[in-house]
């Protein structure tokens, strides 16, 4: 492969190690890094073909050259070409070798087999088996899991969207945080309403027996604001002379409310009903529709 060597070494180009990478110099010339390295001298290099052409590196950086790209890409092709043909037989070197050593105690390390193989050489009188068929047999185990492999990836890919669904999707949440928040504020409506019941309950009924006690007061009021006017009226009676008094013309006849035992007796209003019964701690609340 006279073509893919360094003439400067005799090393062969390599598209893998940097250090056999071809570098082009000004002149069009290539050589391989490595001798680039070795030929440099004050940031120069001097063509070691016949043109002598000199090449100024930059900061004295062999990598700064240009790589040959188009020699590595003929590198390549030629690879991938020559790995596709079928190889030929080591001992008879103009065959083909298109089978493989299948003798079970075959001494060679190099299983591979030309027809001739069988009469001459190492493999004399061992069996052998075509390799285009070992290679189909190979070739139809991968291409059925490749075909499996596929099918996996792809209900992968439908359950993994499920899921990125199920994670992004906060729905669900939302509707469930409005349930409960709509029936808590259901229940503080309730608890309100109940109240207010209550509390308007009390405060009529105790205006109620205030309103009656009040009343009762000013009827007694009276009562007594009379019954202290007798009292003064007859105590006069009772430190007048006896003429004075026959004057007076007491009438002494039937009997009246204020001198007399009072049988009414007098109480305030009933306080039953400011009872407050308090309700229990249970609430029904009725399903509404929905909060949007
Ligand atoms: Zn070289
Ligand atoms: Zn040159
Ligand atoms: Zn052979
Ligand atoms: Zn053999």
């Amino acid at each position: 492969m006279a073509i893919f060597e360094c003439e400067v070494c005799n090393e062969d180009y390599s598209n893998l190690d940097e250090s056999r990478a071809p570098r082009v110099l000004k002149c069009g010339h290539s050589i391989c890094q490595n001798c680039a390295v070795k030929l440099i001298s004050n940031s120069v290099i001097l063509c070691p073909k016949k043109c002598s052409e000199t090449t100024e590196v930059q900061n004295g950086n062999v990598e700064s050259l240009q790589k040959n790209f188009g020699l590595m890409q003929a590198m390549e092709m030629m690879e991938a070409s020559s790995s596709n043909s079928p190889p030929k037989c080591k001992e008879h070197r103009y065959n083909i070798a298109e089978f493989l050593c299948s003798e079970h105690d075959c001494p060679s390390i190099d299983k591979l087999m030309c027809r001739t193989c069988e009469e001459f050489g190492v493999h004399t009188g061992h069996t052998k088996v075509l390799m285009s068929v070992e290679a189909g047999k190979i070739r139809d185990v991968l291409e059925c899991r490749l075909k499996q492999m596929k099918l996996n990836a792809e209900s992968f890919t439908v359950q993994l969207e499920e899921f990125r669904e199920a994670m992004s999707n906060r729905q669900l949440f939302i509707e469930k945080l409005s349930e409960i928040k709509y029936h808590f504020s259901r229940i503080r409506q309730l608890v309100d309403e109940r109240e207010k019941r209550i509390t308007d309950k009390l405060t009529f009924n105790t205006t109620e027996i205030y309103k009656c006690n009040k009343e009762t007061e000013s009827n007694m009021k009276r009562l007594q604001d009379c019954l202290l006017e007798k009292i003064e009226q007859t105590t006069k009676f009772s430190k007048i002379s006896d003429y004075q008094l026959l004057q007076a013309d007491i009438d002494l006849g039937g009997l009246t409310w204020y001198h007399s035992p009072i049988t009414q007796k007098f109480s305030p209003a009933d306080t039953k009903t400011m009872d407050v019964k308090l309700p229990a701690f249970k609430f029904v609340v009725k399903k509404q529709q929905k909060f949007e």
